[in-house]
């Protein structure tokens, strides 16, 4: 679960690449968008990621990128690591300010498409959490943000997708698109080989741990991905590159990826035991009776993040056999097992 951290980090720059903060509603403060500045006597111009789709997130934008004598409308390269609203909101605004492409993995539209769903896709959804023991005007209560995500966030057609291990040429500054998922379906990290930086997105965050969103199949009845187990592969994946620099959408620039990953396993773990506790206590629960007992202060206003959080959990110690499910009028309940000892999820990595 993410705190809420006030950050204040300047527009600022390290060699070719200029960071400029933009303001968003959410919690977790500023998103950074990065640039990628021209090679001398280039005219291209590379953004990561946008800021949400308000005005003031574009006002802080256009005034960092003119701090450096540059401007919006230069911007020839869109890439994005993800499609939340915070890193794809401007995104069609400055595709029509600039003309430029814009970039993104091929998973990008299932994100797009669970901000804005039909209405036979919401009974669906209502339908799949009712059976983790939410009720439907929990999901309500869960999904109201989605009217206001129509002000900040306008969806648009990518002109290119990328896949693992693609190449985004970019004059002296190739970027290697390593998929990340677990945050979200599509989310990437990019590699800048020659000078061993990171662009981390929100994979790799330096003050909050990433919250993995809870999977909705595509369809009723079809296989869920456990999200959680997915973001520690991707973690794993992404530990053995000899990283000097890593650039988070949130936070300031940091550098020990390896000591970031072994400490969000840490908390996990911490988590784990937690749930194990109050499974040995109360007996056999449903997953939103877990995260009542898990989050006693914030469950009722951050419904989404807490089933997310806890069937992350639940997921990892099911795969692993320190817990049994059961299914009970159509809910699922979970019953402990075992404990899991520290050590017992993750195996250590080689590099
Ligand atoms: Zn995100």
């Amino acid at each position: 679960m993410s705190s809420a951290v006030e950050q204040t980090l300047g527009v600022k720059r390290f060699g070719r690449i200029l960071r400029i903060p933009t303001p968003t509603p959410f919690g977790v403060g500023d998103i950074n968008s990065y640039v990628i500045l021209p090679e001398p006597g280039s005219d291209e111009l590379v953004l990561i990621d946008t800021g949400v789709g308000t005005d003031e997130a574009w006002q802080f934008l256009q005034a960092g990128f003119n701090e450096y004598d540059y401007a919006i409308e230069d911007i020839t390269l869109l890439l994005l690591t993800h499609a939340h609203t915070d890193h794809f909101g401007q995104a069609s605004r400055i595709r029509d300010v600039s003309g430029c492409e814009i970039w993104g993995h091929e998973n990008v539209y299932s994100t797009v498409e669970g901000f804005l769903p039909s209405e036979e896709r919401i009974k669906e959804e209502k339908a799949f959490l009712r059976g983790f023991g939410f009720s439907a005007e929990m999901y309500d209560k869960a999904y109201d943000y989605r009217e206001f995500i129509g002000e900040i966030y306008k969806p648009c057609k990518l002109d290119r997708e990328f896949k693992d291990n693609d190449v985004v040429p970019i004059n002296g500054f190739d970027l290697k698109v390593i998929h990340t998922p677990g945050h979200c379906p599509e989310e990437v990290v990019f590699w800048q080989v020659e000078s061993r930086q990171m662009f981390s997105g929100d994979h790799l965050l330096p003050d909050v741990t990433p919250v993995c969103l809870l999977d909705f199949p595509a369809s009723p009845g079809a296989e869920r991905t456990h999200t959680l187990s997915q973001y520690y592969q991707s973690a794993d994946k992404v530990i053995p590159y000899d990283i000097s620099h890593i650039y988070p959408s949130h936070g300031d620039v940091f550098e020990d990826h390896r000591a970031l990953i072994a400490g969000y396993k840490l908390s996990t773990e911490r988590r784990l035991l937690k749930i194990s506790k109050i499974l040995e206590q109360y007996g056999m629960l449903t997953p939103f009776e877990v995260g009542q007992y898990l989050f006693p202060k914030v469950w009722e206003d951050q419904l989404y993040a807490v089933i997310s959080e806890v069937m992350g959990h639940l997921d990892l110690m099911f795969d692993e056999g320190f817990v049994t499910m059961h299914e009970v009028e159509s809910v699922v309940h979970y019953k402990l097992h075992r404990v899991p000892r520290p050590g017992a999820i993750f195996k250590p990595v080689s590099y």
